[in-house]
C-alpha cells in the first residue's frame, strides 16, 4: 500500500510542527499521547498522514477533542512564548481576532506573527516568535509585496477548528494563504501587475477607494455590468487596468489584493 503521508519538508503541517514545536516545547502541558484512527477534529486531517499521532485536548466544555500536535499548538496556553492575555491567562496562537502566523522560507529566519497594534502592550516582543506590527488592509498589501518569502501563511483567529483546514505549502511564485473559509491563491505577476496598472491610473485616495467599492461589488455580482457605476469606472479604467483586473479569476484572491491595494497606493493628503 502507498502511504499518502507528506514527507517533510513537503507538508505544511509538518513544518509548523518543527518549527513551533523549537519554540513553545518547554510550555506544552497536553502531552499524553492518543493514536488518532479517525481523524483530527480540528484539521480533519486523516490519522494515518500524522502517523495517528495526537492529543486529548479538554475544552472548557469538558469535552475532550482529539487532535493532531500540530493544532495542540493551536489549542495550548503559551504565557512564555506570547504574554499572558489577562491575570496568569496565557495566549493561545488563537486568541487573536486577527492576525498571520507565517514561516519564512529559510528555515534559519524566526516565524513571524503578524497582530493588531491593541495586542502589541502585553504580548511577549521576546518570546521566540517575531513579533510584526501589521494588521488589517496594510498587512494584507505587506503579505502581497512578499509573496515568495514564506513557506506557510495562516490566519489566525479565534475559530483554529477553521482555519487550520485550509493550510497549504507556498512557493516562490504564489502563498497559498489559509482562511476560516478556505485557501487563497495569492499570484506574484498578477498583484505586481495590478498594482502597477492602479500606479499608473494615478487616483486619488477618494477615487482609489471608489473605484475599489465598485470593483468589489461587479465582482461579487451586487452590482452587473450595465450599472450606470460599473459603465462609468470601466470607461475611464485604461486597457492595462482592464486586463490585470481580468486576468485574476479567483474572486478571494481580487477581493484580498484590492483591499491591501487601499493601504498601500493611499497618498499623503494634501491639506
Ligand atoms: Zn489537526
Amino acid at each position: 500500500m502507498t502511504s499518502i503521508k507528506l514527507e517533510y519538508p513537503q507538508d505544511p503541517y509538518g513544518l509548523i510542527l518543527e518549527r513551533l514545536t523549537s519554540i513553545v516545547e518547554d510550555e506544552l502541558s497536553n502531552t499524553d499521547p492518543v493514536s488518532i484512527t479517525t481523524m483530527c477534529e480540528f484539521c480533519l486531517r486523516p490519522g494515518e498522514v500524522f502517523d495517528n499521532d495526537g492529543v486529548i485536548w479538554v475544552d472548557s466544555y469538558k469535552y475532550s477533542n482529539h487532535i493532531c500536535k500540530t493544532c495542540n499548538l493551536f489549542s495550548e496556553q503559551l504565557p512564555n512564548a506570547l504574554g499572558n492575555e489577562r491575570g496568569s491567562i496565557g495566549y493561545k496562537l488563537s486568541s487573536f481576532k486577527s492576525g498571520f502566523l507565517a514561516l519564512p522560507m529559510d528555515n534559519a529566519m524566526p516565524v513571524e506573527l503578524w497582530l493588531g497594534g491593541k495586542y502589541l502592550d502585553r504580548i511577549n516582543l521576546k518570546g521566540g516568535f517575531k513579533i510584526i506590527d501589521r494588521s488589517g488592509n496594510q498587512a494584507k498589501y505587506d503579505l502581497c509585496e512578499r509573496i515568495g518569502e514564506y513557506s506557510v501563511i495562516t490566519e489566525i483567529s479565534l475559530r483554529r477548528e477553521m482555519f487550520l483546514r485550509h493550510i497549504r505549502l507556498s512557493d516562490s511564485n504564489n502563498t497559498y494563504l489559509s482562511t476560516e473559509t478556505g485557501s487563497i491563491r495569492l499570484n506574484k505577476a498578477e498583484f505586481q501587475a495590478l498594482k502597477n496598472a492602479f500606479i499608473s491610473e494615478d487616483f486619488t485616495n477618494k477615487e482609489l477607494l471608489d473605484a475599489v467599492t465598485t470593483i468589489n461589488a461587479y465582482k461579487t455580482g451586487s452590482i452587473g455590468s450595465l450599472h450606470a457605476r460599473t459603465q462609468e469606472l470601466f470607461g475611464r479604467l485604461s486597457q492595462e487596468t482592464r486586463l490585470a483586473l481580468g486576468n485574476i479569476t479567483d474572486p478571494a484572491s481580487l477581493m484580498f489584493m484590492l483591499a491591501g491595494l487601499k493601504a498601500g497606493l493611499l497618498k499623503e493628503e494634501v491639506k
